[in-house]
């Protein structure tokens, strides 16, 4: 029988990933936020090839919600993930307690100086503070080999790749594609959030990303006239109010007024109050 080990407490995750590598076992690592769907499972089957054991962690990390953001709401339904880890023969599911990792007098953050000041940090500016924070805590709880991400969140891998860089973990960083519905939709815990009547709005920023791909292939070049183009695509559904459509260098994040190949198309639109994001590289 499979079974799956669940541990709740931080000294026990550390006793446990010591054991392994005093074993001589290598750890993958897949963080999550719960709630796992099929781009989450893409990571797990990623990860259980990369090493011999596979921790899958489930925390809705506080502190990379602003105020009025979605935190208290966020969907949870750890019963279920863990039916699906076991199925997915996922090693260990690590779920610790807030306030475990985040106990009263707590002040240590880690920060990046640029790339978060581009796309969703300027719409959610202490959003990667709270995710280079819980990332890098992680690392050093469950100490991985290998860890992995989706290009879901295409600026968060970027982020993650520069701090293991700068603060000199020893773990290689694995990036795994866009899991998407068979209508083009990225896979996202938020989408329960929509309304069959906001899909189709959700479903634009897809058909954006593909009528932009075609139209650097058939010649345009100018970033505004493509999201121009995009904008009025998106505007043209009721209830959606576009945070950023940026077309920019896959590496800095900086902003190209002439697409060059590969350039990074990527987008944030809130229907209604959900607020989704999706990229794509645009290339000739
Ligand atoms: P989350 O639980 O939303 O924090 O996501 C955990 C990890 O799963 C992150 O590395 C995400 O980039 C990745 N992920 C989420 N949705 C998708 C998707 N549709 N395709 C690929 N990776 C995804």
């Amino acid at each position: 029988m499979v079974t799956i080990k669940i541990i709740k407490e931080i000294k026990e995750m550390q006793v446990y990933s010591n054991r392994l590598k005093q074993e001589g076992k290598t750890i993958a690592f897949v963080t999550t936020m719960g709630f796992l769907h099929e781009g989450h499972i893409s990571l797990i089957r990623k990860g259980k090839k990369l090493c011999d054991k596979l921790v899958v962690s489930i925390f809705v990390n506080p502190t990379q919600f602003g105020q009025t953001e979605d935190f208290d709401t966020y969907p949870r339904g750890f019963e279920k993930d863990c039916v699906l880890l076991k199925q997915e023969k996922a090693d260990i599911v690590f779920a610790p307690e807030a306030e475990r990792l985040y106990p009263e007098q707590y002040q240590t953050y880690v920060n990046l100086l640029q790339l978060p000041n581009n796309l969703c940090g300027l719409s959610r500016p202490t959003f990667f503070k709270g995710v280079t924070t819980i990332v890098t805590k992680l690392f050093n709880i469950v100490k991985p080999d290998k860890a992995v991400f989706g290009q879901k969140d295409f600026q968060q891998l970027l982020i993650i790749r520069q701090m293991v860089k700068d603060l000199n973990f020893d773990i290689g960083i694995e990036a795994v594609p866009i899991v998407r519905e068979k209508d083009g939709l990225a896979i996202s815990s938020r989408n329960v959030y929509l309304s069959p009547e906001q899909k189709p709005a959700a479903l634009t920023l897809y058909k954006t990303l593909e009528m932009a791909k075609k139209l650097v292939v058939s010649g345009e070049k100018k970033s505004a006239v493509i999201i121009d183009k995009a904008s009025i695509l998106i505007e043209s559904f009721p209830e959606t109010f576009i945070d950023y459509i940026s077309i920019c260098d896959p590496e800095t994040l900086e902003e190209l007024e002439t697409v060059k190949s590969p350039a990074l198309m990527a987008l944030a639109v809130k229907i209604g109050t959900t607020r989704l994001i999706d990229n794509t590289i645009l290339s000739f």
